[in-house]
Order: C-alpha cells, then structure tokens, then sequence
C-alpha cells in the first residue's frame, strides 16, 4: 500500500490544544481519514476530551458524544440504536479512548458491548498512563516505565506488571474484528480501520500513540518513536480476524536499545529490567507466532469463526414469545 491511499480530506482541523507531536492526535486524524464523513464520535474523559476545544468551538468535523470516564462501551451501543431507530444505518458509530479509559475504567461497559457484538468500532488510543490528569499508571503501561505513580530511584519502584492484553481479552469474547496499528506506520493504521468499518459487530483497534510529554521525548520524534516500538518487537502489528490470528509485520528490524534510550521515561533503567522487558517481547512473539499458526485457515484445530450472538430484533421477538399467555 502507498502513501497515496491514504484518503486527502481532513477531518481534524487546527486549533486544537493538543501537546506538540502527540501520537493520539495522529491517531484521530488518520482514524478520521479512513472513516470518511458519516460518522460520530464518543469520547469519554481522557486528553481528547479536552483537545478538541470548549463548546461552541470544535476542531473535529465530525460530531462528538462526550461521556462519563467508564461509560465508553454503553455509549456506542446506545448511539447506534438511536441511529438505526432513526434509519441512520449508513453513519459509522466510534468509540474513541485512552487507554485508562478503556482497559482500566471502561472495560466493564466494553465487555458488555463485545458480547452483545454492537455494530460499531472502538479505538483505544494507548498512550500507556492516564497522561490528562498527569502520568499516572494504567493497566497499559510497560514494564520499567517512569510514572508519576511509579517513580524512577529504586528499581522495585518502577512498574513491573506486563501491559493489559486487551486483544486477548476482546479476542476471548469472540468480536469479528481485533486489530493493533501504530501512529507509526499510517498506511496500515487506515488500511485496518477501513476494514473494521466493513466488518459487521463490534470491532476494537489498539492504536499505539506516544506521547511526547509523558514518554519524555522531543516532540520531533514521535514517528520515529512509534516505529521503533514495533521493529523492537514490543508492540508488534496484527489482526485477529473471524478467530484468526495475522501477523502484520513479521520482521524485528531494532534492539530494544534503540527504543528505550530515545524516551526519558526508561532513563537509567536497571540491567535486569532491560532484562525483563525483552523477555516479555520474546515470549509475546512466540505466543503470537503459535496462535497464527494454530488459527491458520484449514490448520488442524484452527479457530471457528464466531457465531454472531443473536440481533436485538431477535431478542425482542423472543421475549415477546416467552411473555405470551
Ligand atoms: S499529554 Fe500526551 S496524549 Fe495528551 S495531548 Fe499531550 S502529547 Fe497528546
């Protein structure tokens, strides 16, 4: 795919408030070009919540539902009943959230949306902390990164717990479509979000943003930034599609040194978490290349598609039969 499939019209416009070389306004804006026009958005608290401006002013084109901090999942599902109760089948329904947003506050309203395969797309822009009340931990950020709640000095204060595997956990609940993307790599980031939007149910993309003024680096460097973070083999790019596992990019093209020295948030970071982080990546890799393979199509024992769980239409009909006299 070339740069030029990569649809022209902007949908972000200037005047936002976003920090210099922020990785989650790139996120929108390509999420947006993909998307086209019809479509309307549901942000919960997080940095873009913020971003775009106070009313009356907006700098999105598109219109935008703000809901409470947890409520993300149950505000796509009721945005797209009202749409189809009006016959606005055509206009696509979006979640768009930070990663506290998502795995930590909102996962219990996603989940219920996954089970009930609502037709819409959740993007969880991940900038790896709760960056707009000022870097605090979420269950997203790595092994050995500064937080503000996980302080530098002592190595045992550094956060240890591996990053929340929100694929695995959407994957488990047998959406249609599951897929990662980076800000880095911006042909295949449209390509995937395009595709979600074809696909009938609920679709969620992890969309790796860094974040210039919590990750500590210059904000030239955001790009460069999101490459690395993939060819390290830390955030590498896939799909899980109908149950099958696809790996996008399959090569490791830099040392986990390279990513770790460009941002100051693993400033000084201790030999054996270096030491940690690669092993994470390592066995991450491995569990991937296994799933792909075991879910390859015509592997033996390869996944079933999921069944789609029944329509609300179908429900309501059902109820109404157990409630007959
Ligand atoms: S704090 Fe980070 S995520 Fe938030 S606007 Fe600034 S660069 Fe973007």
């Amino acid at each position: 795919m070339t740069r030029k499939t990569i649809p022209e019209p902007e949908y972000v416009l200037p005047g936002h408030s976003a920090c210099p070389g922020c990785g989650g306004t790139l996120a929108i804006r390509y999420m947006l070009k993909a998307l086209g026009p019809e479509v309307i958005i549901a942000v919960p608290a997080c940095c873009w919540a913020i971003v775009p401006g106070y009313w009356p002013q907006c700098a999105l084109r598109v219109p935008v539902h703000y809901n409470a901090f947890e409520a993300t999942g149950a505000a796509i599902a009721g945005l797209r009943a009202g749409l189809d109760a009006l016959g606005r089948k055509g206009v696509t329904v979006v979640g768009f959230a930070g990663d506290g947003g998502t795995v930590d506050i909102g996962l219990q309203a996603l989940s219920h949306s996954a089970v009930r395969n609502v037709d819409a797309i959740y993007v969880m822009y991940d900038n790896e902390a709760y960056m707009n009340t000022g870097v605090q931990h979420s269950g997203e950020t790595p092994i050995g990164a500064w937080t503000t709640t996980t302080p530098v000095p002592g190595a045992t204060l550094r956060a240890r717990e591996p990053k929340k595997d929100i694929i695995a956990i959407l994957a488990a609940h047998q959406i249609p479509y599951a897929a990662t993307v980076s800000v880095g790599f911006p042909e295949d980031f449209v390509k995937k979000v395009q595709k979600a939007q074809r696909v009938k149910g609920l679709k969620f993309i992890h969309a790796l943003t860094p974040c210039p003024a919590g990750w500590r680096f210059d904000s030239s460097k955001t790009i460069q930034v999101a490459k690395l973070a993939v060819d390290c083999g830390l955030f590498p790019l896939y799909e899980v599609e109908n149950g099958r596992w696809i790996i996008s990019r399959k090569t490791i093209h830099h040392t986990l040194d390279a990513y770790l020295k460009v941002q100051g948030r693993y400033g000084r970071t201790p030999p054996e978490i270096v030491q940690l982080i690669q092993q994470q990546i390592d066995a991450h890799w491995q569990r991937l290349l296994a799933l792909e393979a075991f879910t390859a199509a015509g592997a033996p024992g390869s996944a079933p598609a999921p069944t789609p769980p029944p329509s609300g239409a179908a429900v309501d009909s059902r109820l109404a039969q157990d409630a007959a006299p």
